[in-house]
């Protein structure tokens, strides 16, 4: 690439005319936005070769000497030392070159743009899709949404058609990186040399640019200009997390490329009364003692479209719902995808046993025991202890108290849960 071409005026983003006063202005304005201890790690690299040549360009034109000769003479006129750009090393037009064989054929396409920060070379021809979580409500995925929400996105300049510079104004090639957008970097790693290409950063990944006073007024030769847009995204019934809501061609514009789109990743809430494993549903509904025995008629839990589901119980005449029964509901799952089918509802039976509240009198429990059935017969041993006990033990403190115990209850504790599951 030729030095003539480095235009350290753009560097620092001024006038050919600037004073010794504006040049320190723009110098220390954009050695601090472009101070490598400024930015996010990432982009650290690129901040300390766009630091550099800031530098490089401040030492040239605030030396009235210098500035005279570069005026005149160009790069042409510095040897190493005040030289921006790349300096020594292997002939980086033939890497490049190398690399990117297609890059003649772009040619024919000035101000294509690339992503941010992105080698140009490297331009995919779409813009990234935009990927986000969206979570959604049980309620929700049973009956389907219709969300609206506003979105704001980079869209391509109305002004300027994605040009970036006035009508007749011509974007001019950037010296820095030879119009490539990227440049060879050399890296020490041991005892070896080896190169990295980065965007260039006076060109922003372009390979161009327009000078100050040819740039578009609207977007400020970005290109782009954001835009709110409302937007609609319509969650079918059925979908589950992990479903994937696209929204085609509304991610960020770019010039030249294809939008990418907005990819919403659906994440199910937990639901305080449901359970869902894919199009099946589950719930604890809550009977009492003398419902278990005697049966009801009734509305055991609110579904979620806010419908009763109604039990009748028992089913046949002397049936009694024990603890941990489990109801089957054909159909009152979730809905499938496609079609009208549903998946199926389990309703797992806690019975609630009468709290401290309960005052039977001593005739209602006499009666009680000869109605219910009686135990079975007592267990026959040699020889007989009665013992106290705290009706308020803590299965918690089961083992806690020896070390090997403890673990050895935690361990249980861990190999008991795929049961329990397995039992609902
Ligand atoms: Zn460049
Ligand atoms: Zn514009």
């Amino acid at each position: 690439m030729s030095q003539a071409e480095v235009d350290l005026y753009e560097v620092l983003g001024i006038a050919n005319s600037a004073s010794k006063d504006e040049i320190r202005k723009a110098y220390r304005k954009a050695a601090l936005a472009n101070h490598p201890d400024k930015v996010p790690e990432a982009e650290r690299e690129e901040a300390e070769i766009r630091f550099k040549a800031v530098q490089e360009a401040y030492d040239i034109l605030y030396d009235e000497d210098k500035r005279h000769l570069y005026d005149t003479h160009g790069m042409g006129a510095f040897n190493g030392s005040g030289e921006p750009g790349m300096g020594a090393g292997p002939d980086l037009d033939d890497i490049l070159a190398q690399m990117f064989g297609g890059m003649g054929g772009m040619g024919g396409m000035p101000g294509m743009g690339g992503m941010p920060g992105g080698p140009r070379a490297n331009k995919p021809r779409r813009s990234p899709n935009e990927e986000q979580k969206y979570e959604v409500k049980l309620e929700d995925l049973y009956k389907g949404k219709t969300v609206k929400f506003a979105s704001t996105k980079n869209v391509i300049c109305s002004l300027c058609q994605g040009k970036g510079g006035k009508e007749k104004a011509q974007a001019k090639k950037c010296a820095t990186c030879g119009g490539q957008g990227v440049k060879q970097v050399l890296n020490q790693m041991g005892q070896f040399l080896t190169t990295s290409t980065v965007p260039c950063s006076t060109c922003n990944g372009e390979g161009e640019f327009f000078s100050p006073k040819d740039k578009c007024k609207k977007c400020k030769g970005k290109k782009t200009t954001e835009e709110r847009k409302i937007l609609e995204i319509y969650v079918p019934r059925g979908a589950r997390e992990g479903d994937k809501i696209i929204l085609e061609g509304e991610a960020d514009q770019v010039p030249g490329q294809e939008p990418g789109d907005i990819v919403f990743h659906i994440v199910e809430e937990d639901h305080a009364v449901f359970r869902r494993a894919g199009s099946d549903l589950t719930a604890t509904i809550d009977v009492t003692v003398a419902e278990a025995l005697t049966g009801f008629s009734r509305v055991v839990v609110k579904h979620l479209d806010g419908r009763g589901i109604e039990l009748q119980h028992p089913k046949k005449p002397g049936d009694v719902l024990s603890p941990g029964q489990v109801l089957k509901v054909p159909g009152e799952g979730m809905p499938m995808k496609r079609g009208d089918e549903r998946g199926n509802l389990y309703l797992v039976v806690n019975i609630k046993f009468p709290d401290q509240s309960w005052k039977p009198s001593p005739e209602v429990l006499e009666k009680l025991k000869e109605l219910l059935p009686k135990p079975e017969a007592p267990i026959q041993t040699d020889t007989v202890d009665e013992v106290d006990y705290d009706p308020k033990g803590d299965l918690d403190e089961f083992g806690a108290k020896d070390a090997h115990g403890g673990s050895a209850w935690e361990d249980d504790d861990d190999e008991g849960e795929p049961a329990q599951c397995a039992a609902q």
